[in-house]
């Protein structure tokens, strides 16, 4: 069993349009947009990082914008649901807010004995907030929520599988410890990991998932540095998974592999960081390019980047 995995390091979702994905995040969720680059293996599509100050593992949701797409279709395979942390007491005031901006398919919910706020994404992406306690995470109250209610983070992911056993048996092995069942959810935790260490597991006799707007393209972990994420890798390899090479994200190393219940996941490093190019106070507000891009930037502006209004 694996001891390197920390908990989550980011989600990537596909968005239909980076302005309207933006403003959701930044304005009505409250987090700081720590990244504007491109993706890097599509850099006509941006590729927006939203976070806590800097962006630390286990905060970071991100998105590729592909104008126009298709939306999903929900199903099995995927991440379902990305659930945030966010401070005892505050779901009221959340409700509220997000009433009032017009976000749909607002619910409340209980789950593991957790208050828990529903809601859908511009795309229809489903998210959750969750109540919790003694969260030891700063959160960013730069985006006008006071510290009493702004995100912290991640919680957790909700995957929907049709069939569980061996993807809990990888979680397993990847250092996740089995916490609950209630009903068809199977809750699984890092013990001492990182304040997202939590996915849930959830069983469901559903066609697959079709990606498109509004799906989780992937979920990375967290590990701390190259010398782990090596471990990992050859650990996965060593267990019969086709992992990746280690790929330079610029912002992180990254693996990927495809897990046996469809949903694709990455081992992420928490180095170099998202202030590798950036001052902490500037974070996110440039186009920045990946060096073996920088020379696409007149044309990627110029044809395919409409800019963000902030
Ligand atoms: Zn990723």
């Amino acid at each position: 069993m694996l001891n390197q995995i920390n908990g989550l390091h980011h989600i990537t979702s596909m968005a239909s349009d980076a302005q309207s994905n933006n403003d959701f995040f930044t304005k009505t969720l409250g987090l700081r947009r720590v990244k504007k680059t491109v993706n890097f293996d599509a850099p006509e599509v941006y590729h927006l990082y939203y976070g806590d100050a800097v962006g630390t593992p286990g905060s970071v949701m991100t998105y590729f914008p592909f104008p126009n797409a298709r939306r999903g279709r929900p199903g099995t395979g995927e991440v379902a649901v990305t659930v945030f942390a966010v401070p005892r007491a505050s779901l009221g005031f959340w409700q509220e807010r997000l009433t009032q901006r017009g976000v749909t398919n607002i619910r409340i919910e209980t789950r593991f004995g957790e208050n828990r706020l529903g809601f859908d994404g511009p795309d229809g992406e489903r998210f959750a907030l969750v109540e919790t306690e003694d969260d030891p995470r700063d959160p960013w109250t730069e985006n006008g929520l006071s510290g009493d209610v702004a995100i912290r983070g991640f919680h957790s992911a909700d995957m929907r599988l049709k069939d569980t056993g061996a993807s809990a048996e990888l979680l397993r092995f990847m250092g996740y410890e089995a916490l609950d069942q209630q009903e068809n959810v199977t809750r699984f935790h890092i013990p001492g990991g990182n304040a997202a260490n939590v996915i849930d597991i959830t069983q469901v006799d559903a066609p697959s998932a079709e990606q498109g707007a509004g799906s989780v393209h992937h979920i990375a972990f967290s590990v701390d540095n190259r010398a782990a994420q090596k471990d990992v890798l050859s650990a996965l390899r060593d267990t019969g998974y086709d992992v990746t090479p280690v790929i330079d994200r610029d912002y992180f190393y990254a693996i990927y592999f495809r897990t046996p219940g469809g949903v694709l996941f990455e081992v992420a490093t928490n180095e170099p960081g998202f202030t590798r190019d950036e001052d902490t106070a500037h974070l996110g507000e440039a186009l920045k390019l990946p060096s073996q891009h920088e020379h696409l930037r007149p044309v990627l502006e110029e044809k395919y980047l409409d800019p963000i209004r902030d």
